[in-house]
C-alpha cells in the first residue's frame, strides 16, 4: 500500500498557526494548503479510537485522527455509565444487538489481556409491579434471541437474597454484564493505534468538506480559531486534506458535520435528536448497598435510572431522560450543550429509585455529571438502530458516517471497528 508522508507536518503547522476564520465563496479553495492522506478518522471518542486502531493494525492504513478537543475521550465517551452491556434490549439482528454482543465479548477479552480495570459483576433488571412483568419477559426473550449467555428469570425473594436492599416482584439476571474503566480502555486502544503509526491531531476541527475530482476534500481548521466565529459566515479552512478514506465518528456532531459536506445527498441525512441524561452519586455510605448493577424496566428514550457501581466502589444513579428542544446544527456541531446537573432533580430521582430501593435515605443524592445521547428518534418514537452510511447511500466516495451511536456504543466500539475494517476488505 502506498505510504503517505501525510499531514503530521501540516497538522503541526496548523496547530502552531493561529489564523482567524474568514468568509469565502466556493471556488476559493485554491489558496488553501492541501495535503493528501490515506485514512482520516474524525473524532477521538471510544468509537473513533477503536476504528483508528483497527484500520492501522488490521489494514495497515496510515491513519490521522482529527479531534476538535484538546485531548481524547472528552465527549460522550467520558459521560456514560461505563457499563459493559450484555445485548438484551435491542431487536434481533439489529446493529445494536449484533455489535453489543460481539463488542462485549471482544471488550472482556481485550480488558483481560491488557489488564484494563473491569469487573463482570452481573446485572438485575427488575419488575416492581405486576404490569412490568410482561415487559421483563419480553426482555428475556429478546436477550435469548440475541444470544446473550446465562440469562435467568427469578422471583423477587430470590433476587432479595442476592441483594437484600432490593425490592421487586421478579428479576432478570444477566451474569455477563459488567463495568469497565472506560478511560483506561480508550488509553490502551489509543496507545496501540499510535504504535501502529496513527497520528492524533488534537484541537483540530473538521469544519466541512466537498467532493472534488480527487475524491473527498476535508476542510480543517485549528479549533482555537473557531472560537470567535460569528456562527453565520462561511468558515475558511486552514488546510484541505484529501484522504482516500474518511470515517466520521464525530458523535454528537456527526450529523451536523454531514450537512457541512458539500455534495452529500441531503435526503439521506437523518434528523438529529438529543436527550440529556443526568447522574447523581450516593453520598454518606460506607459500603455500597448493591453488589450488582440494578436496572428498572426501560423508559422512553433510555434504559431507566439504574444503579451503577464504578470500580472505586462509588454508587451512581442515572441517567434520566431529558429531551433537548431547539438544539440546532451549530449547537451540536460545537457541542454547546448544557451539561449541568440541577440539584432539584434529586426529588424525581428519589421517587424513581425508591421503587426498587425503598430504604434510600433523604438527602443522600449529590449531583454527579451529565451526558448527551445522540439520538435518531424523538420522544414517543420507536427506538432506532445505529446507522452506518457509505457512498452507496450518501453519494460521497470514501466517506463512512457513523450516526446515532448512543448506548451501547461503548460496549460496541470494538465490534463497530471490526465491521468497518471487514467492510473495507470486501
Ligand atoms: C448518559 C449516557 C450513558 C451511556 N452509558 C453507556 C454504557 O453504560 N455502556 C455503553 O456501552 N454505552 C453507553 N453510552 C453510549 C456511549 O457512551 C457512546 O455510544 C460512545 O461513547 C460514543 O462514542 P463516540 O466515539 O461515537 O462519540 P464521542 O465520545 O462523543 O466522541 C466524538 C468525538 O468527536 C469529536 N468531534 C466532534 N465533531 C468534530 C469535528 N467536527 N472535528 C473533529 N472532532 C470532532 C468530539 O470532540 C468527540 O471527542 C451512554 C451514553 C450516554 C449519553
Amino acid at each position: 500500500m502506498m505510504k503517505y508522508s501525510v499531514s503530521a507536518k501540516i497538522l503541526r503547522t496548523l496547530a502552531s498557526s493561529c489564523r482567524n476564520p474568514r468568509s469565502f465563496s466556493t471556488g476559493q479553495y485554491d489558496s488553501i494548503p492541501k495535503e493528501k492522506a490515506d485514512a482520516v478518522v474524525i473524532g477521538a471518542g471510544v468509537v473513533g479510537i477503536a476504528v483508528a486502531r483497527a484500520l492501522a493494525m488490521r489494514h495497515g492504513r496510515d491513519v490521522v485522527v482529527i479531534e476538535s478537543a484538546p485531548t481524547f475521550g472528552t465527549g460522550t465517551s467520558s459521560r456514560n455509565s461505563e457499563v459493559i452491556h450484555a445485548g438484551i434490549y435491542y431487536p434481533r439482528n439489529s446493529l445494536k444487538a449484533l455489535f453489543c454482543v460481539r463488542g462485549r465479548q471482544l471488550m472482556y477479552k481485550y480488558c483481560k489481556e491488557h489488564e484494563i480495570p473491569h469487573r463482570q459483576i452481573g446485572k438485575l433488571i427488575v419488575a416492581t409491579s405486576p404490569s412490568e412483568i410482561p415487559k421483563l419477559n419480553l426482555l428475556m426473550t429478546r436477550g435469548v434471541e440475541n444470544g446473550v449467555e446465562g440469562l435467568r428469570m427469578m422471583e423477587g425473594h430470590e433476587a432479595a437474597r442476592m441483594e437484600p436492599e432490593l425490592q421487586c416482584m421478579k428479576a432478570l439476571l444477566s451474569p455477563v454484564s459488567g463495568i469497565v474503566d472506560s478511560h483506561s480502555f480508550m488509553l490502551s486502544l489509543l496507545g496501540e493505534a499510535e504504535t501502529h503509526g496513527t497520528i492524533f491531531s488534537y484541537s483540530t476541527t473538521v469544519i466541512g468538506g466537498h467532493r472534488g475530482d480527487d475524491g473527498i476534500n476535508l476542510h480543517i481548521s485549528e479549533s482555537k480559531s473557531l472560537q470567535n466565529w460569528d456562527k453565520k459566515s462561511r468558515l475558511k479552512p486552514d488546510l484541505i486534506l484529501t484522504p482516500r478514506l474518511v470515517v466520521n465518528c464525530a458523535g454528537l456532531g456527526a450529523l451536523a458535520l454531514c450537512k457541512r459536506m458539500q455534495g452529500i445527498n441531503e435526503g439521506t441525512i437523518p434528523r438529529p435528536y438529543f436527550a440529556r441524561g443526568c447522574y447523581f452519586t450516593l453520598s454518606n455510605v460506607k459500603t455500597p448497598p448493591f453488589q450488582h448493577l440494578i436496572y428498572p424496566i426501560p423508559e422512553d428514550g433510555g434504559i431507566g435510572i439504574h444503579v451503577t457501581l464504578d470500580l472505586n466502589g462509588q454508587v451512581k444513579f442515572g441517567p434520566n431522560v431529558e429531551w433537548i428542544n431547539g438544539a440546532d446544527d451549530v449547537s451540536s456541531f460545537f457541542n454547546l450543550f448544557d451539561y449541568s446537573v440541577p440539584r432539584d432533580r434529586a426529588n424525581r430521582f428519589c421517587s424513581e429509585i425508591r421503587r426498587y430501593y425503598p430504604s434510600l435515605k433523604d438527602g443522600s443524592l449529590e449531583p454527579g455529571y451529565a451526558g448527551i445521547r445522540p439520538k435518531l428518534c424523538g420522544p414517543g418514537q420507536s427506538p432506532t438502530d445505529f446507522v452506518i452510511q457509505g457512498e452507496e447511500i450518501h453519494g460521497i466516495p470514501g466517506l463512512i458516517n457513523l450516526l446515532g451511536i448512543e448506548s451501547p456504543g461503548l460496549t460496541s466500539s470494538m465490534a463497530i471497528a471490526d465491521h468497518i475494517t471487514a467492510t473495507l476488505s470486501k
